[in-house]
């Protein structure tokens, strides 16, 4: 047996063996990975897939992290909220096509108006779907504007470490009171205390970022516990401060590649969690999203903003599917999982089996 071959077989994967799995280049030793994340997938969570109508309600922030199209001081970028009626629209077709539930994601704002209006608007589509779930991925906010828009009616929330090392997370944001490490660590504690299934995730192949930076993100989200995982690749923004160090930066089939290998590995050290196959996935490679599926991914969030808006909600340059409306979103989407050989699960919330599991008596 290939050496690849019995670390997979080891109980448990430490932090040494993961770097080593991840720095792995061989086509077929990839593959050993890749298969190995498929096997789990089916052995726990089965080949069913999620979906989430991903809703991007507005691209207005007051961050400035580095690397986002849509941060505060991008001026090129065209500033947008949804209405009342457009984020009832977009429930509305995620409720009416069998999703199960919809991620509502935004620019991070503070103020009473902002929590006060999605608040509004969850206890709108909660009122109106009671089945369909709610996730957020709305930023950092107090732990009591998390509770309020709890009891609204959202019970998920994402909101992506984005680098679990401090060195580097400092790297990709200023170093300033609305960028702390430790408050971003503390937001997932409160989504934690409020009741929410937490999510976290992080970019792959970041400007100075190696495979043991990946291998620590790996092990922080195993320590959190964590119920559901959203990562992909980093793709740079010309508008952004990080363009400037592209240089440094992995060929973008190397992005994906490391991409596909977290995905399978958290797959392997996580099998009951919730894993998504990220937009950005497909952004870098036509076939990204069954790609990922076929790594260990059991989640696919379809945009169903409108198309009026959404073409502003560019966080990065090329984003696949800007130009596709809801149906068309749809569609592919379901092309993609029939090809990986899985099938959507219609009219399910799609509820991390890890946290059905954590939370029993
Ligand atoms: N404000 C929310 C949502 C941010 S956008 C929050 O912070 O949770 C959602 C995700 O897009 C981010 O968490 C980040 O991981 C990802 N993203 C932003 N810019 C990106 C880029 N240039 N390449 C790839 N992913 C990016």
């Amino acid at each position: 047996m290939s050496s690849i071959a019995s670390l997979l077989e080891k109980p448990e994967l430490g932090f040494d063996d993961l770097v080593v799995l991840l720095s792995v280049e061989d086509p077929d030793e990839v593959q050993l990975i890749l298969d190995k994340g498929q096997e789990v997938k089916k052995k726990t969570v089965g080949n069913k897939v999620y979906l989430r109508g991903l809703i991007e309600l507005s691209n207005i922030c007051r961050k400035d992290c580095l690397y986002c199209g849509i941060r505060k001081s991008n001026d090129k970028a065209v500033r947008y909220a949804l209405t009342a009626e457009e984020v009832l629209q977009s429930a509305r077709f995620t409720y009416e096509n069998g999703f199960g539930s919809i991620v509502i994601q935004s620019g991070e704002l503070l103020g009473e108006t902002f929590v006060k209006d999605l608040e509004g608007y969850i206890r709108a589509i909660h009122t109106a779907y009671p089945d369909l779930l709610i996730t957020l991925s709305c930023g950092e906010e107090s732990l009591e504007t998390y509770r309020r828009w709890f009891n609204a009616g959202a019970n998920r929330y994402l909101l992506r470490i984005e680098s679990s090392q401090s060195d580097l997370y400092y790297k990709i944001h200023p170093h300033d009171l609305f960028h702390s490490f430790e408050s971003r660590k503390q937001a997932l504690e409160d989504l934690r205390t409020a009741g929410y299934q937490v999510g976290t995730g992080v970019m792959i192949g970041l400007p100075w970022q190696n495979e043991a930076h990946l291998a620590h993100d790996l092990i922080f989200f195993r320590e959190l516990d964590i119920d559901m995982v959203g990562m992909g690749p980093y793709i740079e923004h010309s508008e952004t401060p990080l363009y400037d160090s592209r240089d440094v930066l992995w060929p973008y089939e190397k992005r994906f590649q490391k991409s596909l290998l977290m995905i399978a590995l958290l797959r392997i050290i996580m099998p009951t969690i919730n894993i998504a196959s990220t937009t950005a996935l497909e952004t870098l490679d036509p076939k990204g999203r069954k790609k990922g599926l076929m790594a260990g991914a059991n989640v696919v969030m379809p945009n169903v903003t409108p198309m009026a808006k959404k073409v502003n909600y560019k966080l990065y340059e090329k984003k696949s599917g800007l130009y596709t409306d809801s149906s068309a979103s749809l569609e592919k989407v379901r092309q993609s999982i029939e090809e990986a050989g899985d099938s959507i699960c219609f009219f399910n919330p799609g509820i991390s089996r890890h946290f059905s599991d954590r939370t029993k008596e």
